[in-house]
């Protein structure tokens, strides 16, 4: 009986070389992902006061969907606050960012202007604070984000930054980020400007 001619050797090898290193490195996402999730989640719980969960999108939804905040919180009818938080993308690459240089990340540059990713590190940490204060039950967005603005200072630290860059980003909440927010996010913001 004829079967169909096996493939030579030379054309087999490189494809299945190249499905494992695709498999390997979709692993490693998978394992990197769920590092920041659970870090973060540690984080997010202290300031909820209670045990929530955060959630990064992986590489399918990361793709698939269009993200228009960076971070989301859904609250019941009667303003009960889930336990968990979407966050987007590129706030979840910006912990990484945090996760991945702790200490010997310097964020100076955020009192003039940073590289794009270490902006992403700051904007993290400060989506990171803003939704785990919802998941503490608060809904208006003006006091989440006065709330958020005192409180990122500590989670730069818990995330391992050194206190001079938690510092840096604190700064940078109060002032050029702030001014970046819509009307209804700028509570503070405009207090710390009067
Ligand atoms: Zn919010």
């Amino acid at each position: 009986m004829e079967g169909v001619p096996r493939p030579p050797v030379r054309v087999v090898a490189p494809l299945l070389a190249g499905a494992l290193l695709l498999c390997v490195l979709g692993i490693r996402g998978h394992v990197r992902r769920l590092e920041v999730e659970r870090r973060a989640s540690t984080v997010a719980s202290a300031i909820a006061g209670r045990r929530v969960k955060v959630d990064c999108p992986g590489p399918i939804r990361r793709r698939m969907f269009y993200e228009i905040t960076e971070g989301r919180v859904r609250f019941s009818a009667d303003g009960v606050p889930d336990p968990e938080t979407n966050l987007s993308g590129d706030a979840c690459a910006g912990l990484r960012r945090v996760l991945d240089k702790g200490s010997a990340l310097n964020l100076e540059c955020l009192y003039w202007n940073c590289s794009k990713a270490d902006t992403r590190a700051a904007m993290g940490l400060i989506v990171l604070t803003h939704e785990s204060v919802h998941m503490r039950g608060v809904i208006d967005e003006g006091l989440t984000e006065c709330e958020a603005e005192k409180r990122v200072e500590a989670t730069a630290l818990a995330l391992g930054f050194t206190s001079q860059t938690a510092q840096s980003v604190a700064h940078w909440a109060r002032t050029d980020y702030a001014e970046l927010l819509p009307e209804q996010y700028r509570l503070c913001a405009d207090s710390n400007a009067a």
